[in-house]
């Protein structure tokens, strides 16, 4: 007896992926004479999801469906749409699979009536068996509702290597939709090639571990398909897209087999791009067949992504597994080695996350995010323009060591903390900096104020970076990076105390500026005296210019024939020549303050225009008695100005609104 099965999978606001196994137990239903297909509701509007799922049911006839609920963060949603289908099709049975199915299999069927199933584990044998009719307690890896009661159907199943073997994963067409999902995640990773299931180690922070995968799916070892079968399946992806993920890697030596094959095939070498999600830190010799297997030169860049998710050397091997260990200076090593092997047609990826277990108290968090900020610093310094360093709120994994972490709190299976903290994700408090995960665990030693205080120093560091980054550069080389992370959260500290609840934006950067040119002076940072009033200036001049960011239009002849009256809040006197191109190479190169020389600086629209001050007198001339036009005529005069400089200096501040018509 045959079926039909329909894997459906529910709407998430910010992702279209479906597990890579859907692709496969299609296949492997295919081979037994069933059919299948996937409904991924993540491809559509959410009020399209069951309108177009209801017609798909009617006209496909499923004798089952199989609701995935493989990650936490689909959780709701996929709840929601079991609801939904079981008001619209009462007859036809869910059953629901997946990581996050198998850990919380009992509340979800025991709460969820809409549910009738839930396979724990691995579900290409259960579900032939389910599809070929037979009764659910002969059904190896099946919990159900009976009576009032839960039944656990008979056996284990464990899908083998030999299994996998005779599988495809790239089966494209088994979705509905195909092109539209492939159009949704080649901008993102690509489409991921199913290697194995499984992992050996064990960080602290994921749901895939060797022990959540023990907990969730019973399964104590990985499985893996030998290269050939993985080749096979790469020539069918070749013809139907042109990137493809890899984040598989219990065996670095079997990737190295991998990709020394692809680039040996003369079908497939060069033909994908690949983003890679390495486990460790990838070796020289995995890089080089990187490079030579996959394709390059393209945009967007691949992607590698690396994750020390920890800066501080020494807590590594507690929040990742100790096998996969390596120091912040082979880091930078590899990622000289990327540079060479690869120039900047690799796009790298590093991930820093909090909150870890180790991030016991406000001195560590704070450890950590200037060693973050140091790297950062690092890779600015090297021209590596290709890097992308990212600190993230860390997701708390169900199955995870941090998630038991968190329900020795909790005393229940946590499915109501999960969904709790899915209902609170879009919603940060006010003036809080969003979540960019569901990150529900944090050291109990890290009261909420402490967290809300660090969350906001990340994402004013950031802003701070990405728009002022000469003056985040230089102040950080003057005060160093353990400073200026001390001084902005006293400045936040202070500020919440005197009831700023600012949003983190330009202009709220711009007090924050104030702030830190008076924290600076405080004793308790012990600046040396010379760097205080260079940090000051440099504090000030940047909030300055932030603060005068929106000007009126330009004038519509240029300013020329206007009698300009310069505008006081533009200028501003400084001891040194800031804004100056070259100034952090002359810091660096000197390894001493430039000399000082006091500096005019006029902020002309998203520019800070500088010149000595002893030329002001000549720049003054031009100062409200006569036309732009008619001060260039006579320019130079007094010798105090270059004639073609100050010609320059003078349309340029009157096309950025440096000044006013009298
Ligand atoms: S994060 Fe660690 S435990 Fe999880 S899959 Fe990767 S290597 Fe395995």
């Amino acid at each position: 007896m045959t079926g039909k099965l329909l894997i459906v999978n529910s709407y998430h606001p910010n992702a279209r992926y479906v597990p890579m196994g859907s692709f496969g137990i299609c296949d492997y239903l295919e081979q037994r004479g069933h059919q299948a297909k996937i409904f991924n509701g993540a491809l559509y509007p959410p009020n399209e999801q069951v309108g177009r799922l209801e017609q798909e049911i009617r006209s496909f006839q499923p004798g089952a469906i199989g609701l995935i609920m493989q990650w936490k963060e689909y959780t709701d949603s996929a709840i929601r749409l079991s609801r939904d289908l079981k008001k619209l099709f009462p007859q036809l049975s869910i059953i629901a699979g997946g990581m996050t199915a198998g850990y919380f299999a009992q509340t979800l069927l025991r709460r969820y009536p809409s549910i009738d199933g839930v396979i724990r584990g691995d579900a290409e044998e259960p579900l032939h068996l389910l599809l070929g009719g037979h009764d659910w307690p002969a059904i190896p890896n099946l919990l159900f509702s009976s009576g009032d009661d839960l039944q656990a159907g008979e056996g284990v199943y464990r899908t083998d290597c030999a299994t996998l073997e005779g599988m495809s994963f790239a089966g494209l067409d088994q979705m509905i939709d195909s092109q539209r999902y492939l159009e949704a995640i080649e901008p993102v990773l690509g489409f991921p090639v199913f290697i194995g299931r499984g992992c050996i180690h064990n960080c602290q922070c994921c749901g895939g571990s060797h022990k959540a995968f023990t907990e969730h799916s019973g399964r104590q070892r990985p499985v893996f398909r030998s290269t050939t079968a993985v080749l096979r399946d790469l020539k069918r992806l070749a013809g139907r897209t042109g990137t493809i993920y890899i984040g598989f890697e219990n065996s670095p030596r079997y990737l190295e087999k991998l990709f020394r094959l692809v680039a040996d095939d003369p079908e497939l070498s060069g033909a994908l791009a690949l983003n890679y999600g390495a486990w460790g830190l990838p070796g020289r010799r995995l890089l080089e067949l990187y490079s030579r297997a996959f394709r390059f030169g393209g945009r967007p860049r691949p992607i590698l992504e690396i994750s020390p998710e920890t800066a501080i050397d020494i807590h590594r091997p507690l929040v990742r597994d100790p096998a996969l260990y390596f120091s912040n200076q082979q880091l930078r090593d590899t990622l000289d080695s990327t540079r060479e092997i690869f120039g900047s047609d690799l796009r790298v990826e590093l991930y820093y996350s909090r909150y870890h277990h180790t991030h016991e108290s406000r001195d560590v968090l704070e450890e950590e995010l200037a060693g973050i900020h140091d790297l950062h610093d690092h890779l600015q310094r090297r021209g590596y323009d290709n890097m992308v360093l990212t600190n993230y709120h860390l997701a708390t994994d169900v199955g995870s060591h941090n998630w038991d972490r968190l329900m020795d709190a909790d005393g229940t299976d946590g499915l109501d903390t999960l969904l709790r903290g899915l209902g609170r994700m879009g919603f940060p408090a006010p003036g809080r900096p969003p979540m960019d995960n569901l990150c529900l665990y944090a050291p109990p030693s890290l009261d909420r104020q402490t967290l809300e205080t660090h969350d906001r120093l990340v994402s004013w560091l950031e802003l701070l970076r990405k728009q002022r980054p000469s003056c985040y550069f230089i102040a950080a080389r003057l005060l160093g990076f353990t400073t200026l992370v001390d001084c902005v959260r006293s400045v936040i500290e202070k500020r919440r105390q005197s009831g700023w609840g600012e949003e983190v934006t330009l202009v709220g950067l711009s007090h924050l500026l104030r702030g830190l040119a008076l924290e600076v002076e405080d004793e308790v940072h012990r600046v040396p005296a010379a760097h205080q009033t260079l940090v000051r200036d440099l504090a000030q001049l940047h909030a300055g210019h932030l603060d005068t960011l929106a000007g009126p239009p330009a004038p519509e002849d240029g300013g020329l024939t206007t009698r300009p009256l310069i505008e006081e809040q533009k200028l501003l006197v400084t001891g040194w020549d800031l804004a100056a191109e070259g100034f952090l190479q002359r810091l660096e190169q000197e390894d001493h303050l430039p000399p000082a020389e006091p500096t005019l600086n006029i902020y002309c629209g998203r520019r800070i225009v500088s010149f000595p001050r002893r030329m002001e007198p000549g720049f003054r001339l031009f100062d409200g008695s006569r036309t732009v036009a008619q001060v260039l005529q006579e320019a130079g005069a007094d010798g105090t100005l270059d004639a073609a400089e100050l010609r320059d200096l003078l349309i340029f501040i009157t096309r950025h609104h440096a000044t006013f018509t009298c």
